[in-house]
Protein backbone atom coordinates (compact mmCIF):
# COMPACT_ATOMS: atom_id res chain seq x y z
CA UNK A 1 0.00 0.00 0.00
CA UNK A 2 1.22 3.17 -0.39
CA UNK A 3 -0.15 6.62 0.72
CA UNK A 4 0.23 10.49 -0.42
CA UNK A 5 -0.79 13.06 2.21
CA UNK A 6 -1.07 16.43 0.71
CA UNK A 7 -0.77 19.34 4.15
CA UNK A 8 -1.33 22.95 3.73
CA UNK A 9 1.57 25.29 5.28
CA UNK A 10 -0.36 28.46 6.02
CA UNK A 11 1.50 31.59 6.80
CA UNK A 12 -0.30 34.38 8.30
CA UNK A 13 0.45 38.44 7.76
CA UNK A 14 2.52 37.96 11.17
CA UNK A 15 4.53 35.45 10.19
CA UNK A 16 3.08 32.84 11.95
CA UNK A 17 3.24 29.22 10.32
CA UNK A 18 0.61 26.70 11.09
CA UNK A 19 0.03 23.16 9.02
CA UNK A 20 -3.15 21.08 8.43
CA UNK A 21 -3.69 18.22 6.80
CA UNK A 22 -6.10 18.11 3.87
CA UNK A 23 -6.28 14.44 2.22
CA UNK A 24 -4.75 11.22 2.23
CA UNK A 25 -4.82 9.27 -0.44
CA UNK A 26 -4.15 5.57 -0.42
CA UNK A 27 -3.31 2.91 -3.43
CA UNK A 28 -1.82 -0.52 -3.92
CA UNK A 29 1.96 -1.26 -3.93
CA UNK A 30 0.85 -2.90 -7.04
CA UNK A 31 -1.47 -1.14 -9.65
CA UNK A 32 -3.80 -3.73 -11.12
CA UNK A 33 -5.86 -1.42 -13.57
CA UNK A 34 -5.21 1.96 -14.93
CA UNK A 35 -8.16 3.22 -13.03
CA UNK A 36 -5.56 3.06 -9.84
CA UNK A 37 -2.82 5.36 -11.16
CA UNK A 38 -2.72 9.02 -10.44
CA UNK A 39 -5.73 11.41 -9.06
CA UNK A 40 -9.27 9.97 -9.78
CA UNK A 41 -11.48 12.92 -10.27
CA UNK A 42 -13.82 12.67 -6.71
CA UNK A 43 -10.40 12.80 -4.73
CA UNK A 44 -9.17 15.86 -6.43
CA UNK A 45 -12.90 17.22 -5.86
CA UNK A 46 -12.74 16.50 -2.02
CA UNK A 47 -9.01 17.32 -2.16
CA UNK A 48 -10.40 21.04 -3.62
CA UNK A 49 -13.16 21.54 -1.48
CA UNK A 50 -10.78 21.26 1.55
CA UNK A 51 -7.96 23.41 0.49
CA UNK A 52 -10.74 25.87 0.14
CA UNK A 53 -12.28 25.28 3.02
CA UNK A 54 -8.87 25.89 4.94
CA UNK A 55 -7.95 28.94 3.20
CA UNK A 56 -11.22 30.69 3.27
CA UNK A 57 -12.01 29.96 7.00
CA UNK A 58 -8.53 30.96 7.03
CA UNK A 59 -8.72 34.30 5.48
CA UNK A 60 -12.00 35.31 7.14
CA UNK A 61 -10.56 34.35 10.22
CA UNK A 62 -8.06 36.63 9.55
CA UNK A 63 -9.76 39.35 8.43
CA UNK A 64 -11.71 39.64 11.67
CA UNK A 65 -9.32 39.59 14.00
CA UNK A 66 -7.58 42.39 12.36
CA UNK A 67 -11.30 44.04 12.47
CA UNK A 68 -11.48 43.17 16.41
CA UNK A 69 -8.93 45.90 16.90
CA UNK A 70 -10.96 49.31 17.56
CA UNK A 71 -9.55 51.97 14.99
CA UNK A 72 -9.68 54.51 17.22
CA UNK A 73 -7.65 53.22 20.80
CA UNK A 74 -6.10 50.05 19.26
CA UNK A 75 -8.03 47.64 21.98
CA UNK A 76 -9.48 44.33 21.46
CA UNK A 77 -13.53 44.94 20.82
CA UNK A 78 -15.29 42.34 23.22
CA UNK A 79 -16.97 39.48 21.33
CA UNK A 80 -20.72 39.52 21.47
CA UNK A 81 -21.45 36.50 19.81
CA UNK A 82 -20.30 33.54 16.67
CA UNK A 83 -22.45 33.57 13.82
CA UNK A 84 -21.83 31.40 10.80
CA UNK A 85 -22.25 32.70 6.83
CA UNK A 86 -22.36 30.33 4.44
CA UNK A 87 -20.43 31.01 1.22
CA UNK A 88 -21.15 29.62 -2.47
CA UNK A 89 -17.29 28.82 -4.36
CA UNK A 90 -16.55 27.12 -7.36
CA UNK A 91 -14.82 24.86 -4.68
CA UNK A 92 -17.48 24.02 -2.70
CA UNK A 93 -19.80 26.29 -0.17
CA UNK A 94 -17.80 26.99 2.92
CA UNK A 95 -19.46 28.12 6.50
CA UNK A 96 -17.36 30.38 7.57
CA UNK A 97 -17.14 31.95 11.50
CA UNK A 98 -18.82 35.60 11.15
CA UNK A 99 -18.07 36.95 14.98
CA UNK A 100 -20.21 40.13 16.41
CA UNK A 101 -17.95 42.69 18.39
CA UNK A 102 -19.39 45.21 20.86
CA UNK A 103 -18.23 48.35 19.46
CA UNK A 104 -15.45 49.56 21.88
CA UNK A 105 -16.70 52.08 24.89
CA UNK A 106 -14.46 55.00 23.18
CA UNK A 107 -16.54 55.04 20.00
CA UNK A 108 -20.35 54.84 21.36
CA UNK A 109 -22.02 57.96 21.39
CA UNK A 110 -23.50 57.07 24.75
CA UNK A 111 -21.88 54.47 27.33
CA UNK A 112 -24.99 52.31 27.79
CA UNK A 113 -26.03 51.60 24.57
CA UNK A 114 -24.28 48.91 23.40
CA UNK A 115 -23.55 48.41 19.36
CA UNK A 116 -22.21 45.72 17.69
CA UNK A 117 -20.70 44.91 14.34
CA UNK A 118 -20.24 41.86 12.68
CA UNK A 119 -17.01 42.92 9.67
CA UNK A 120 -17.62 39.43 8.29
CA UNK A 121 -20.89 39.52 7.33
CA UNK A 122 -20.51 43.43 6.40
CA UNK A 123 -18.03 42.32 3.70
CA UNK A 124 -19.87 38.80 2.45
CA UNK A 125 -21.98 40.92 0.38
CA UNK A 126 -23.06 38.69 -1.54
CA UNK A 127 -23.98 34.44 -0.51
CA UNK A 128 -21.53 33.34 -3.63
CA UNK A 129 -18.49 34.51 -5.31
CA UNK A 130 -18.45 36.32 -7.95
CA UNK A 131 -16.15 34.00 -10.23
CA UNK A 132 -18.60 31.18 -9.19
CA UNK A 133 -21.81 33.51 -10.66
CA UNK A 134 -19.55 34.64 -13.33
CA UNK A 135 -18.71 30.49 -14.37
CA UNK A 136 -22.32 29.91 -13.64
CA UNK A 137 -23.27 32.56 -16.06
CA UNK A 138 -20.69 31.50 -18.88
CA UNK A 139 -21.81 28.04 -18.61
CA UNK A 140 -25.85 29.01 -18.61
CA UNK A 141 -25.19 31.34 -21.34
CA UNK A 142 -23.49 28.76 -23.61
CA UNK A 143 -25.39 25.39 -23.09
CA UNK A 144 -28.98 24.67 -21.72
CA UNK A 145 -29.18 25.37 -17.43
CA UNK A 146 -29.41 21.68 -17.03
CA UNK A 147 -26.47 21.11 -19.13
CA UNK A 148 -24.30 23.58 -16.78
CA UNK A 149 -24.91 22.50 -14.03
CA UNK A 150 -24.36 18.89 -14.72
CA UNK A 151 -20.50 20.37 -16.42
CA UNK A 152 -20.49 21.89 -13.04
CA UNK A 153 -21.43 19.19 -11.13
CA UNK A 154 -19.23 16.62 -13.40
CA UNK A 155 -16.06 18.81 -12.99
CA UNK A 156 -15.73 20.56 -9.95
CA UNK A 157 -17.25 20.64 -5.86
CA UNK A 158 -19.28 23.93 -7.04
CA UNK A 159 -22.35 23.86 -5.11
CA UNK A 160 -25.69 23.93 -5.69
CA UNK A 161 -24.69 22.57 -9.01
CA UNK A 162 -28.44 22.68 -9.84
CA UNK A 163 -30.29 24.01 -12.93
CA UNK A 164 -32.06 26.73 -11.24
CA UNK A 165 -29.05 28.16 -9.22
CA UNK A 166 -27.44 28.64 -12.79
CA UNK A 167 -30.69 30.06 -14.43
CA UNK A 168 -30.37 32.85 -11.30
CA UNK A 169 -27.10 33.87 -11.77
CA UNK A 170 -27.14 33.94 -15.69
CA UNK A 171 -30.25 35.80 -15.16
CA UNK A 172 -28.33 38.32 -12.36
CA UNK A 173 -25.57 38.50 -14.39
CA UNK A 174 -27.53 39.38 -17.45
CA UNK A 175 -29.22 42.40 -15.28
CA UNK A 176 -25.49 43.69 -14.36
CA UNK A 177 -24.69 43.62 -17.96
CA UNK A 178 -27.78 45.79 -18.84
CA UNK A 179 -26.96 48.29 -16.50
CA UNK A 180 -23.49 48.84 -17.36
CA UNK A 181 -24.76 49.50 -21.02
CA UNK A 182 -27.29 51.75 -19.73
CA UNK A 183 -24.45 53.75 -18.09
CA UNK A 184 -22.11 53.26 -21.13
CA UNK A 185 -24.74 54.63 -23.15
CA UNK A 186 -25.61 57.81 -20.98
CA UNK A 187 -21.82 58.18 -21.12
CA UNK A 188 -21.43 58.71 -24.43
CA UNK A 189 -20.17 61.82 -25.84
CA UNK A 190 -21.07 64.02 -28.58
CA UNK A 191 -18.70 65.22 -31.67
CA UNK A 192 -17.80 68.52 -30.60
CA UNK A 193 -16.50 70.17 -34.45
CA UNK A 194 -17.55 69.59 -37.88
CA UNK A 195 -14.44 68.52 -38.88
CA UNK A 196 -14.67 65.72 -37.05
CA UNK A 197 -17.67 64.61 -38.49
CA UNK A 198 -16.50 64.86 -41.74
CA UNK A 199 -13.96 62.63 -40.88
CA UNK A 200 -15.95 60.37 -39.30
CA UNK A 201 -18.02 60.58 -42.14
CA UNK A 202 -15.95 57.83 -44.19
CA UNK A 203 -13.71 55.14 -43.91
CA UNK A 204 -14.03 54.70 -40.10
CA UNK A 205 -17.68 54.91 -39.90
CA UNK A 206 -18.87 52.06 -38.08
CA UNK A 207 -21.53 49.69 -39.58
CA UNK A 208 -24.22 47.98 -37.60
CA UNK A 209 -25.64 44.99 -39.25
CA UNK A 210 -28.79 43.84 -38.52
CA UNK A 211 -31.50 41.13 -38.54
CA UNK A 212 -33.77 39.29 -36.07
CA UNK A 213 -34.62 35.67 -35.81
CA UNK A 214 -37.63 34.19 -34.02
CA UNK A 215 -37.78 31.92 -30.74
CA UNK A 216 -40.14 29.91 -29.64
CA UNK A 217 -42.24 30.91 -27.05
CA UNK A 218 -43.16 29.25 -23.66
CA UNK A 219 -47.24 27.57 -23.78
CA UNK A 220 -49.12 30.23 -22.28
CA UNK A 221 -47.49 32.76 -24.04
CA UNK A 222 -49.62 35.18 -26.27
CA UNK A 223 -47.62 34.38 -29.24
CA UNK A 224 -46.21 31.51 -30.41
CA UNK A 225 -42.86 33.06 -31.58
CA UNK A 226 -41.61 36.54 -30.69
CA UNK A 227 -38.72 38.03 -32.40
CA UNK A 228 -35.06 38.77 -30.85
CA UNK A 229 -33.25 41.44 -32.16
CA UNK A 230 -29.38 40.57 -33.45
CA UNK A 231 -26.44 42.47 -34.30
CA UNK A 232 -22.88 43.51 -34.47
CA UNK A 233 -21.76 46.27 -34.90
CA UNK A 234 -17.91 46.57 -36.93
CA UNK A 235 -15.49 49.69 -37.30
CA UNK A 236 -11.89 49.41 -38.58
CA UNK A 237 -9.36 48.89 -35.69
CA UNK A 238 -12.09 47.85 -33.08
CA UNK A 239 -12.98 44.63 -32.10
CA UNK A 240 -16.56 43.52 -33.32
CA UNK A 241 -19.24 44.21 -30.76
CA UNK A 242 -22.42 41.96 -30.69
CA UNK A 243 -25.81 42.64 -29.48
CA UNK A 244 -28.79 41.33 -29.14
CA UNK A 245 -32.22 42.01 -27.67
CA UNK A 246 -35.87 41.20 -27.57
CA UNK A 247 -37.53 44.24 -27.52
CA UNK A 248 -40.70 43.78 -25.34
CA UNK A 249 -38.89 43.53 -22.38
CA UNK A 250 -35.51 44.97 -22.66
CA UNK A 251 -35.63 47.97 -20.58
CA UNK A 252 -34.05 50.56 -22.83
CA UNK A 253 -33.81 48.70 -26.30
CA UNK A 254 -31.46 51.78 -28.20
CA UNK A 255 -29.14 51.85 -24.92
CA UNK A 256 -28.38 48.62 -25.17
CA UNK A 257 -27.19 49.58 -29.36
CA UNK A 258 -26.04 52.90 -28.05
CA UNK A 259 -23.87 50.58 -25.54
CA UNK A 260 -22.21 48.95 -28.22
CA UNK A 261 -21.63 52.21 -30.41
CA UNK A 262 -20.05 53.71 -27.48
CA UNK A 263 -17.79 50.78 -27.41
CA UNK A 264 -16.57 51.39 -30.89
CA UNK A 265 -15.63 55.04 -29.98
CA UNK A 266 -18.71 56.01 -31.57
CA UNK A 267 -19.36 59.78 -30.77
CA UNK A 268 -23.32 61.04 -30.96
CA UNK A 269 -23.12 63.13 -34.23
CA UNK A 270 -20.81 60.73 -36.18
CA UNK A 271 -22.59 58.73 -38.96
CA UNK A 272 -23.40 55.02 -38.70
CA UNK A 273 -24.22 52.68 -41.57
CA UNK A 274 -26.84 50.02 -40.81
CA UNK A 275 -27.12 47.49 -43.04
CA UNK A 276 -30.51 45.30 -42.59
CA UNK A 277 -33.13 43.16 -44.25
CA UNK A 278 -35.81 45.68 -45.40
CA UNK A 279 -37.62 45.67 -42.02
CA UNK A 280 -37.96 49.54 -41.26
CA UNK A 281 -37.86 48.96 -37.74
CA UNK A 282 -34.51 47.76 -37.66
CA UNK A 283 -32.88 51.27 -39.01
CA UNK A 284 -35.51 53.06 -36.96
CA UNK A 285 -33.46 50.85 -33.79
CA UNK A 286 -30.81 52.41 -34.84
CA UNK A 287 -32.07 56.11 -35.65
CA UNK A 288 -33.23 56.09 -31.86
CA UNK A 289 -29.70 54.79 -30.53
CA UNK A 290 -28.13 57.40 -32.10
CA UNK A 291 -30.22 60.31 -33.43
CA UNK A 292 -29.48 60.86 -37.00
CA UNK A 293 -27.40 60.82 -38.94
CA UNK A 294 -28.00 56.79 -40.08
CA UNK A 295 -27.39 55.87 -43.29
CA UNK A 296 -29.57 52.23 -44.16
CA UNK A 297 -28.57 50.37 -46.62
CA UNK A 298 -30.70 47.53 -47.83
CA UNK A 299 -28.59 44.37 -47.40
CA UNK A 300 -27.25 42.91 -50.79
CA UNK A 301 -28.33 39.38 -50.55
CA UNK A 302 -32.05 39.53 -49.65
CA UNK A 303 -31.96 41.68 -52.37
CA UNK A 304 -30.32 39.57 -54.70
CA UNK A 305 -32.88 36.56 -53.46
CA UNK A 306 -35.95 38.14 -54.80
CA UNK A 307 -33.73 38.99 -58.24
CA UNK A 308 -33.07 35.10 -57.90
CA UNK A 309 -36.79 34.50 -57.64
CA UNK A 310 -37.43 36.42 -61.20
CA UNK A 311 -34.47 34.32 -62.46
CA UNK A 312 -35.88 31.37 -62.17
CA UNK A 313 -39.13 31.95 -63.45
CA UNK A 314 -37.78 33.30 -66.34
CA UNK A 315 -35.38 29.61 -66.52
CA UNK A 316 -38.71 27.90 -66.56
CA UNK A 317 -40.45 29.59 -69.28
CA UNK A 318 -37.25 29.63 -71.56
CA UNK A 319 -37.45 25.68 -71.12
CA UNK A 320 -40.92 25.46 -72.22
CA UNK A 321 -41.60 22.90 -75.23
CA UNK A 322 -42.71 24.35 -77.40
CA UNK A 323 -41.52 27.72 -77.12
CA UNK A 324 -44.66 31.09 -75.99
CA UNK A 325 -45.87 32.67 -79.10
CA UNK A 326 -45.02 35.88 -77.66
CA UNK A 327 -41.10 35.89 -77.83
CA UNK A 328 -39.41 35.57 -75.53
CA UNK A 329 -36.11 37.44 -76.28
CA UNK A 330 -36.84 41.12 -74.79
CA UNK A 331 -37.98 40.03 -72.03
CA UNK A 332 -35.13 37.64 -70.98
CA UNK A 333 -32.83 40.31 -71.74
CA UNK A 334 -34.43 42.61 -69.56
CA UNK A 335 -34.07 39.65 -66.55
CA UNK A 336 -30.77 39.29 -67.42
CA UNK A 337 -29.96 42.82 -66.82
CA UNK A 338 -31.55 43.21 -63.77
CA UNK A 339 -29.37 41.85 -61.40
CA UNK A 340 -26.76 43.66 -63.34
CA UNK A 341 -28.52 47.15 -63.16
CA UNK A 342 -29.82 46.53 -58.96
CA UNK A 343 -25.77 46.06 -58.01
CA UNK A 344 -24.93 49.33 -59.66
CA UNK A 345 -27.79 50.96 -57.99
CA UNK A 346 -29.97 52.11 -60.88
CA UNK A 347 -32.84 50.99 -58.95
CA UNK A 348 -35.10 53.27 -61.31
CA UNK A 349 -34.09 51.24 -64.45
CA UNK A 350 -34.53 48.59 -62.83
CA UNK A 351 -37.80 48.92 -62.06
CA UNK A 352 -38.44 49.99 -65.72
CA UNK A 353 -37.31 46.88 -66.64
CA UNK A 354 -39.41 45.06 -64.37
CA UNK A 355 -42.46 46.96 -66.24
CA UNK A 356 -41.66 45.68 -69.50
CA UNK A 357 -41.27 41.86 -68.44
CA UNK A 358 -44.57 42.17 -66.54
CA UNK A 359 -46.18 43.61 -69.62
CA UNK A 360 -44.75 40.60 -71.85
CA UNK A 361 -46.02 38.15 -69.05
CA UNK A 362 -49.07 39.95 -69.00
CA UNK A 363 -48.93 38.81 -73.14
CA UNK A 364 -48.40 35.66 -72.73
CA UNK A 365 -51.03 35.12 -70.81
CA UNK A 366 -53.58 36.42 -73.13
CA UNK A 367 -51.99 34.56 -76.00
CA UNK A 368 -50.79 31.36 -74.72
CA UNK A 369 -52.78 28.23 -73.26
CA UNK A 370 -52.76 26.69 -69.68
CA UNK A 371 -49.19 25.35 -69.46
CA UNK A 372 -47.45 28.80 -70.05
CA UNK A 373 -50.47 30.31 -68.24
CA UNK A 374 -49.73 29.51 -64.68
CA UNK A 375 -45.66 30.31 -65.51
CA UNK A 376 -46.26 33.55 -66.77
CA UNK A 377 -48.55 34.34 -63.69
CA UNK A 378 -45.81 33.40 -61.18
CA UNK A 379 -43.33 35.57 -63.42
CA UNK A 380 -46.18 38.63 -62.82
CA UNK A 381 -46.05 38.12 -59.36
CA UNK A 382 -42.45 37.93 -58.65
CA UNK A 383 -41.94 41.35 -60.55
CA UNK A 384 -44.44 42.83 -58.26
CA UNK A 385 -42.31 41.64 -54.94
CA UNK A 386 -39.32 42.90 -56.62
CA UNK A 387 -40.63 45.99 -57.69
CA UNK A 388 -42.44 46.51 -54.57
CA UNK A 389 -39.49 45.51 -52.22
CA UNK A 390 -37.27 48.00 -54.34
CA UNK A 391 -39.74 50.79 -53.82
CA UNK A 392 -40.64 50.03 -49.88
CA UNK A 393 -36.03 50.24 -49.42
CA UNK A 394 -36.05 53.49 -52.43
CA UNK A 395 -33.65 55.31 -49.69
CA UNK A 396 -31.89 52.21 -48.42
CA UNK A 397 -30.21 51.16 -52.02
CA UNK A 398 -26.92 52.07 -53.00
CA UNK A 399 -24.53 51.71 -55.92
CA UNK A 400 -23.22 47.93 -54.20
CA UNK A 401 -20.58 47.31 -56.59
CA UNK A 402 -18.69 50.92 -55.72
CA UNK A 403 -19.14 49.36 -51.81
CA UNK A 404 -17.94 46.33 -52.86
CA UNK A 405 -14.81 47.75 -54.33
CA UNK A 406 -13.95 49.72 -52.03
CA UNK A 407 -14.03 46.25 -49.38
CA UNK A 408 -16.93 47.34 -47.30
CA UNK A 409 -19.99 45.59 -45.91
CA UNK A 410 -22.67 45.03 -48.20
CA UNK A 411 -24.77 42.07 -46.95
CA UNK A 412 -25.95 41.16 -43.23
CA UNK A 413 -23.93 37.44 -44.19
CA UNK A 414 -22.32 38.47 -40.97
CA UNK A 415 -25.23 39.34 -38.97
CA UNK A 416 -27.20 36.70 -39.88
CA UNK A 417 -23.71 34.22 -38.13
CA UNK A 418 -24.53 36.37 -35.41
CA UNK A 419 -27.95 35.10 -35.25
CA UNK A 420 -26.61 31.37 -35.49
CA UNK A 421 -24.02 32.26 -32.74
CA UNK A 422 -25.90 33.88 -30.34
CA UNK A 423 -29.32 32.82 -31.49
CA UNK A 424 -29.69 29.18 -33.24
CA UNK A 425 -26.98 27.57 -31.33
CA UNK A 426 -28.48 28.42 -27.74
CA UNK A 427 -32.16 28.72 -28.73
CA UNK A 428 -33.10 27.13 -31.80
CA UNK A 429 -35.88 24.83 -32.46
CA UNK A 430 -33.87 21.49 -32.90
CA UNK A 431 -33.44 22.03 -28.49
CA UNK A 432 -37.54 21.94 -28.60
CA UNK A 433 -36.88 24.54 -25.94
CA UNK A 434 -39.15 27.39 -25.43
CA UNK A 435 -38.48 30.38 -23.75
CA UNK A 436 -40.18 33.69 -22.20
CA UNK A 437 -39.42 36.72 -23.60
CA UNK A 438 -37.30 37.75 -20.64
CA UNK A 439 -35.36 34.88 -20.17
CA UNK A 440 -34.31 34.66 -23.69
CA UNK A 441 -33.22 38.23 -23.74
CA UNK A 442 -31.06 38.06 -20.20
CA UNK A 443 -29.68 35.05 -21.97
CA UNK A 444 -28.72 36.76 -25.03
CA UNK A 445 -27.16 39.58 -23.07
CA UNK A 446 -24.77 36.57 -21.41
CA UNK A 447 -24.19 35.15 -24.31
CA UNK A 448 -23.18 38.47 -26.46
CA UNK A 449 -20.80 39.19 -23.90
CA UNK A 450 -19.26 35.60 -23.75
CA UNK A 451 -18.99 35.07 -27.26
CA UNK A 452 -17.53 39.28 -27.53
CA UNK A 453 -15.18 37.89 -24.74
CA UNK A 454 -16.14 40.80 -22.77
CA UNK A 455 -16.87 38.79 -19.80
CA UNK A 456 -14.41 39.88 -16.64
CA UNK A 457 -12.84 38.03 -14.57
CA UNK A 458 -12.96 39.82 -11.10
CA UNK A 459 -10.54 38.74 -8.16
CA UNK A 460 -12.51 37.54 -5.18
CA UNK A 461 -12.75 40.89 -2.90
CA UNK A 462 -12.76 40.26 0.91
CA UNK A 463 -11.11 42.73 2.43
CA UNK A 464 -12.43 46.54 1.51
ZN1 LIG B 1 -11.62 52.16 21.13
Amino acid sequence: MMQWTVRLEVRTSAGEVKTTELVTISRPAVVSTLAEVGLALAETKALLAKLQASMLCGQVAEYAAQHRVCAACGILQPLKDRRTRRLQTLFGTVAVEAPRFKVCGCRRATPLAEVTVSPVCASLTARCTPELERVQAELGARTSFWDAARILDTLLPASPANQESVRTRTHAVALRIEAADRQAAAEVTAVRDDTAKVTAADASRPVVMLDGAYIRAVPGHQVRNFEAICGKVERVGHPTRRFALVRSVAEQPHALLRAALHDQGWREGDAVTVISDGDPALPALVRSATGDPVQPILDWFHLSMRVHHVEQVMRGLCALEPPPLAPLDRAQIDVERLRHLLWHGHHEKACEALGRITSWAQDAIVLNILVVDAKAKRLVARCAELRSYIERNEGALIDYGERYRAGKPISTSRAEGTVNQLVSARMNKRRQMRWSPRGAHRVLQVRAAVLDGRFGHPAIQLAV
